[in-house]
């Protein structure tokens, strides 16, 4: 299969796991993990309807997007304060704020370019997982940074266990949809390659698929001469 059949076969088996639990098709948006991926099977999802696409690091994403149609860009790593700025710039959501001087440098950041910026709540639930806030701290963050008028705190991210077996990367996910629920807003980030059935059960609203779109990532991209 090439990218565009992938994609095309991806959204059929999310839907059909959709209705298998109850769910609506099309409730799912599937962000395509772009880092480390060659930039000509990003552009051939984004041909074939992908309309959001994830990066990890600032620079590599700075080339991707110099290259790619304008479509939604998600920001996924790790929120360095001292990035916050060309985080801002280039990114219409941060998925991954863990901590409040993060948010709060995100959020000077935005007010400096006049805009207000979705970010989710990236909560810890694996140990094998550096980053991402308590479950039970994730209320607290949420709250604090709902009070900077530049920022809009939509829901929820998360990574699971990934060497798990099925039953604990389903708890995980438990424990991701109950503090979505505390927090509330519109997004539950659950769900990579290896696990976004399990997440589409527990309620996911957004699966962020790499390998399983563009095949295995390489040691770097190749940044364009
Ligand atoms: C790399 C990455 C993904 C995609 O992982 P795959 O297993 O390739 O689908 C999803 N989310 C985050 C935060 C990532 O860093």
């Amino acid at each position: 299969m090439n990218v565009a059949e992938r994609y095309a076969a991806l959204r059929t088996e999310i839907d059909m796991a959709l209705g298998a639990c109850g769910r609506a098709a099309g409730s799912v948006t599937v962000v395509g993990v772009a880092k480390r991926q060659p930039l000509e099977a990003v552009r051939e999802a984004l041909d074939a309807g992908l309309e959001d696409i994830g990066e990890n690091y600032v620079q590599e994403a700075r080339h991707a997007f110099a290259a790619l149609p304008r479509v939604r860009r998600h920001f996924l790593g790790h929120v360095q304060t001292n990035k916050a700025k060309p985080i801002a710039e280039l990114f219409d959501v941060v998925q991954s704020v863990d901590r409040l001087d993060a948010g709060l440098a995100l959020a000077k950041a935005a007010a400096g370019l006049g805009r207000t910026l979705p970010v989710l709540i990236q909560i810890n639930i694996s140990a094998a997982e550096r980053f991402g806030c308590p479950p039970e701290e994730a209320v607290r963050l949420a709250e604090r940074l709902r009070a900077e008028a530049s920022l809009r705190v939509d829901g929820i991210m998360a990574i699971a266990p990934l060497e798990a077996d099925r039953t604990a990367i389903a708890d995980a996910f438990e424990t991701a949809a109950k503090t979505f629920a505390r927090v509330g807003g519109s997004t539950l980030s659950i769900g990579m390659s290896g696990d976004w059935r399990e997440a589409v059960r527990a309620g996911s609203t957004m699966v962020r698929i790499g390998t399983a779109l563009f095949g295995e990532r390489g040691p770097t991209r190749r940044a364009p001469p």
